[in-house]
């Protein structure tokens, strides 16, 4: 199948081009800067710039593109987060809409989206999407699909918690204080904290692509969801290191600002839609997912 990925250089979109080619499939990469590889294409999403032509006979599109949440949230860059997923997504679409065979549009998505602190409350893909910047942010950029989904495309959005991997710069920034011997939960620990391995997230990817039957919001963790003590218990025994030293809440809020709620806030997302479509995962727990993401 041909792939066209936008978000290729990031980490995420470096390992599923790998996981593609190295299956036989066509992988074009979008790149804002000038192409230095035959498998590359530029184009500018800032200014919807995306030429059709050269993406004929594209089978899958797959949006990957985003700045780095992780920062702090000025007002500028609530806007770069903001833009830099919904004008991918828009350009995305926009163009598959141009072609003769409609192919399938993907967009990474958040779990975000459903709100910062959803203490017990189960999130099927059915749940409503919630409030606060995040939750806005998914509204607008999952949005961006319409036009392709009106002309003919299948469009699907990934609701993805935390991938895990050892070079996964999120993980390895939680593993720090462990391998330290400093780690300890999260605030409370009782929150539940999305993740999933990124082989399964690889999989779960393709399953979306290949799968007729889906579309719309796909939740992408695990299907039996951790909490924060549970991720730090799993980490800190696959590390051999102790995890006795809670991280407090203020501290948390005061070194991330609101992206603090990211990891202080309770989301416990099922992986619904993947599962009653016959996917199943190969790292379910949260002690293989760590183990799978250390190995
Ligand atoms: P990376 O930061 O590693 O990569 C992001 C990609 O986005 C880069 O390839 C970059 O491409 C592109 N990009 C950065 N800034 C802009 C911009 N202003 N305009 C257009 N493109 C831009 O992210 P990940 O691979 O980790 O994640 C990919 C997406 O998935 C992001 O949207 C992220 O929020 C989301 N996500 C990630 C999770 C994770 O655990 N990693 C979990 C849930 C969601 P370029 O080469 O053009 O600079």
């Amino acid at each position: 199948m041909k792939y066209v990925l936008a978000g290729a250089s990031g980490f995420l979109g470096r390992a599923l081009a790998r996981d593609l080619v190295a299956d036989g499939h066509q992988v074009l990469r979008l790149v804002r800067r000038t192409p230095a590889a035959p498998d590359e294409l530029r184009w500018d999403p800032a200014r919807g710039d995306l030429d059709p032509a050269a993406l004929d006979e594209t089978d899958v599109l797959v949006n990957l593109a985003g700045a780095n949440i992780g920062r702090p949230w000025t007002p500028t860059y609530r806007l770069k987060i903001r833009e830099s997923r919904v004008r991918t997504t828009a350009t995305l679409a926009a163009a598959a809409t141009q072609l003769d065979r409609p192919p399938v549009l993907i967009t990474q998505s958040g779990i975000g989206g459903y709100g910062t602190d959803l203490g017990d409350r189960i999130l099927t893909e059915d749940s409503d999407l919630g409030d606060g910047f995040l939750a806005d942010v998914v509204r607008l950029w999952e949005g961006a699909l319409e036009p392709a989904r009106t002309a003919g495309s299948r469009v699907a959005a990934l609701r993805t918690g935390v991938v895990l991997d050892r070079k996964a710069p999120a993980f390895q920034l939680l593993s720090i204080p462990f391998r330290l011997g400093l780690g300890g939960r999260l605030g409370p620990g009782t929150q539940y904290f999305p993740v999933v391995s990124l082989t399964d997230w690889i999989r779960a990817v393709r399953h979306v692509a290949e799968t007729d039957t889906i579309s719309g919001p796909v939740n992408i963790a695990l299907p039996t969801p951790a909490t924060n003590t549970e991720f730090t218990e799993a980490l800190a025994t696959a590390l051999h290191r102790p995890s006795a030293l809670p991280v407090p809440s203020t501290l948390l809020k005061l070194a991330l600002g609101e992206f603090a709620w990211e990891l202080l806030g309770s989301k416990r997302a099922l992986p619904t839609r993947l599962q009653s479509t016959g996917f199943t995962f190969h790292h379910p727990h949260i002690t293989t997912a760590v183990s799978a993401a250390l190995a």
